[in-house]
């Protein structure tokens, strides 16, 4: 914890959607010039942010604000707090964020931010007086027109309350300046769940064009945090069969299937998957191994590589996390013949409702939950149509259609308004 003393070093998420960038512009002869420009952020922020701790010490974190692309309008992303923050991952979300806004035809670009800290390590006071001073380094550069934070790894609606207050301190009222609020600062209703109603939305979807039925369908989780556990309780609510689900330090297993609101309790409770009843504690290895018709990564990225990807038996991978699946991996899960929904669509729910969100705000006037859900589900599966149509013509996988039809949109906007604004 504390001060980092950084030497920049590519990251491996940076190595992945490069990767994938550079498939899907191939694909559609992008010009080289916008193919250079589209690859860089428009701006990167790197702030040090002196921290007094509760028992008096002085501690500096590095914090980032990396804004990938405004060319289809305001900058938008979450902010992650996590001890492997680094440049290079910032960099990667913050690209994925103008793609992935872009697929699903909501009028953002992207960018992400997060500070290198452990939040397990702060108390709540903490966390506050960080988020607050991190505010305060970044706030000329954020705003509702320009860019607009919302929740990510270890974020959560507190501290997206604290961001709002803190800007409003300083520029006036401005609730639409981050998204995934409590709905008593006005938030919107359904922002918490969205991810993982949309994941549930397209895993749906998938399992239909797939001929199989959603009832008794068996579905491994990696991960409990947000979008995880909604994502697992939306789909056992369809009548899907949670068999295993994971934390950071490892996961439960029941082939028969596992009550999954009383395993969201149990983790509230103890912090631990550890001693839930009726299940095998097993390894993020094995949970990512287990029979399964459908796998769900939803935490962290660059989970499935090529050495573990041979190993996974799932047959339809949704991935709810960011850049969870290296092209290795990619490789041999196609050729397996799993099916692959990309995380470019997979977990764009959260910030589809986050504009939502973002419109409520801006005219002052709250949907009723009903109106959410619907249009989320319209937005995911218009998007998802789109997508298909677009790989099936071009005979590509879905994630080489989602990127080359996000370089598409981005580019064009960039020609129309010209380059300064990239
Ligand atoms: P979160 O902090 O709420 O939860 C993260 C979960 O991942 C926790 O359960 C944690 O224990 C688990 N985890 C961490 N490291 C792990 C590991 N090595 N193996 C297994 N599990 C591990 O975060 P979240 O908001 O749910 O985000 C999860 C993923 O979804 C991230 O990739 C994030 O970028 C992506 N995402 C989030 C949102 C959102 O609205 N929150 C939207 C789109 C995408």
């Amino acid at each position: 914890m504390g001060f980092v003393d950084e030497t920049y070093k590519r990251a491996e998420s940076e190595r992945i959607i490069n990767y994938h960038f550079d498939v899907a512009a191939g694909k559609i002869n992008l010009d080289h010039a916008m193919w250079e420009l589209l690859k860089m952020p428009f701006r990167e922020i790197k702030v040090h942010i002196p921290l007094r701790m509760d028992d008096g010490r002085l501690e500096i974190f590095v914090g980032y604000r990396i804004q990938h692309s405004q060319a289809r309008g305001p900058m938008k992303g979450g902010i992650r707090y996590h001890p492997d923050v680094n440049l290079g991952e910032v960099r990667a979300l913050a690209a994925v964020m103008t793609w992935k806004t872009a697929i699903a035809n909501i009028p953002f670009g992207g960018a992400k931010g997060g500070i290198s800290c452990n939040p397990k390590e702060l108390s709540l006071a903490e966390q506050e007086r960080l988020t607050r001073a991190f505010v305060s380094r970044i706030d000329d550069n954020i705003g509702p027109n320009l860019d607009i934070p919302a929740p990510d790894v270890n974020t959560n609606p507190q501290v997206m309350a604290w961001i709002m207050d803190e800007y409003t301190r300083r520029h006036g009222y401005t609730p639409g300046v981050v998204t995934g609020k409590p709905v008593e600062l006005g938030g919107s209703v359904g922002r918490n769940e969205a991810t993982g109603r949309g994941v549930m939305f397209i895993t749906k979807e998938a399992m239909k064009d797939a001929g199989k039925a959603m009832e008794g369908a068996t579905v491994a989780v990696q991960g409990i945090g947000n979008v995880g556990a909604h994502a697992a309780k939306f789909l056992a609510e369809e009548g899907c069969k949670i068999v295993g689900i994971s934390d950071s330090r490892g996961g439960i297993y029941n082939p028969g299937g596992l009550n999954i609101r009383k395993v969201i309790m149990h983790k509230e409770e103890k912090d631990t998957l550890k001693g839930f009843p009726d299940a095998d504690y097993i390894t993020n290895k094995e949970l990512l191994e287990l029979p399964c018709d459908v796998l769900i990564p939803a935490a962290l990225e660059g989970v499935i590589t090529g050495e573990n990807a041979n190993g996974i038996k799932a047959k339809m991978l949704v991935e709810a996390a960011n850049i969870p699946t290296s092209p290795e991996a990619d490789d041999i899960l196609l050729d397996k013949g799993v099916y692959i929904v990309p995380d470019l669509l997979a977990n764009a729910g959260g910030v589809v409702v986050s504009y939502f969100e973002w419109t409520q705000n801006l005219q002052a006037s709250y949907w009723e939950e009903d109106r959410v859900n619907r249009k989320l589900h319209k937005t995911m599966l218009d998007a998802y149509g789109i997508l298909k149509d677009v790989a099936a013509q071009n005979k590509v996988p879905l994630r080489t259609a989602a990127y080359a039809i996000a370089i598409e949109k981005v580019a064009k906007a960039i020609r129309l308004r010209g380059f300064l604004h990239a």
